[in-house]
């Protein structure tokens, strides 16, 4: 008999499938929803250097023929990301200056957010860290001992945030022994994802995750990204129930985009949508100035008519605080603690 190792690799999970064919072309992504590039203002770029992703349940959810679609607009390359934007940079946020080990961002006193993964399902033109070196800043193997031993030993560190790029890229097993590490930490609490991957994908939220969250000993806390109501389908308000019935708090932070979701009906309809779903609204960010996005801003001054609009409209605890993100600032701050 050969000593030859049988190697049968488990089949690939629906949502690995769906990451997997999330890849595709400008042209692809076109075809897709039958538009040209000359539907769009300034063309369309066929091959960005942040590459179009973009898994099958979302580009499912857009209006095919229309080049105004929220959508379509967060993930399409626009000509406007290759137009000269002065003062735009590529770590906005300064991100590098608060990175206490590596993959480690320790920005707040309480909180430590693990950049667990570089990867992201679904990517989104306006991303802030769409130029961040991820081979650099992400949580290794190798590095998550110094990682886990910087929070031991901090009992001010009461909540770890995962974050990346998207901590749902992990497969269950590798979140499992993270938050296995995490639990016998005794001062952390808490326990918060940051994914967008729920929206992109919800067949990611499998039997596997549900159980992790729902027995865990930490508080579990998901804050969605999603920007518009159309993102919440049938199937994410399933997923997002089953997260919510392993006891999981349920949050959503969006961006304020130009022309996606920057206008008081459409946001307030998002955050019943979430509501309903079991999600509160928590942020509404504006943009940070990333190079390639400035096409997304909205200014301060349309920000807080809207939240005037947004006050009238919806109940206090639907509002989203509307907040910017400041280097150096010891927390996010609110629109109206901001100096024009
Ligand atoms: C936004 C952010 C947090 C979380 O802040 P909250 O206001 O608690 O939501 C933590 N760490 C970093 C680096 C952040 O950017
Ligand atoms: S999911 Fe978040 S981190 Fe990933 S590309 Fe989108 S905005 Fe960026």
């Amino acid at each position: 008999m050969s000593p030859v190792v049988d190697l049968v690799l488990p089949p690939a999970e629906p949502w690995q499938e769906q990451a997997r064919a999330a890849r595709l072309t400008t042209a692809d992504l076109l075809a897709h929803v039958g538009l040209k590039a000359a539907d769009f203002a300034e063309g369309v770029i066929a091959q960005p250097d942040f590459p179009l992703s973009v898994p099958p349940h979302y580009l499912s959810l857009m209006r095919r023929g229309d080049p105004a679609d929220p959508l379509l607009l967060q993930v399409l390359a626009r000509g406007e990301e290759a137009l000269p934007q002065p003062g735009r940079f590529t770590d906005p946020l300064e991100e590098a200056d608060y990175r206490a080990a590596p993959g480690v961002l320790r920005k707040y006193r309480s909180r430590a957010l693990l950049i667990a993964s570089g990867a992201c399902a679904i990517h989104c033109r306006y991303c802030f860290r769409r130029h961040t070196d991820y081979g650099a800043a992400m949580l290794t193997r190798s590095g998550e001992a110094e990682a886990l031993a910087l929070i031991a030993d901090d009992a001010a560190i009461d909540e770890v945030i995962l974050s990346g790029g998207d901590p749902l890229s992990l497969t269950d097993a590798r979140l499992a022994a993270l938050v296995a590490a995490i639990e016998v930490i005794p001062h952390v609490t808490t326990l918060r994802l940051h994914s967008r991957t729920v929206l992109a994908i919800p067949d990611r939220v499998t039997p596997a995750l549900v159980d992790l969250l729902a027995g865990t000993r930490l508080n579990a806390v998901i804050v969605t990204h999603s920007n518009h109501e159309r993102e919440i389908s049938r199937d994410v308000a399933a997923a997002l129930n089953r997260l919510r019935a392993a006891g999981v708090t349920l949050l959503n932070q969006s961006v304020l985009l130009a022309q996606v979701n920057d206008d008081a009906a459409t946001i307030a309809a998002h955050c019943r949508r979430l509501f309903a779903a079991g999600v509160l609204p928590y942020y509404l960010h504006l943009t940070d100035p990333v190079d390639g996005a400035a096409h997304f801003d909205v200014d301060e001054t349309r920000a807080r008519g809207l939240e005037t609009e947004l006050r009238a409209a919806l109940p206090g605890y639907l509002v989203p605080r509307i907040v910017r993100e400041v280097p150096g600032e010891a927390a996010k701050t609110p629109l109206w603690a901001l100096s024009t």
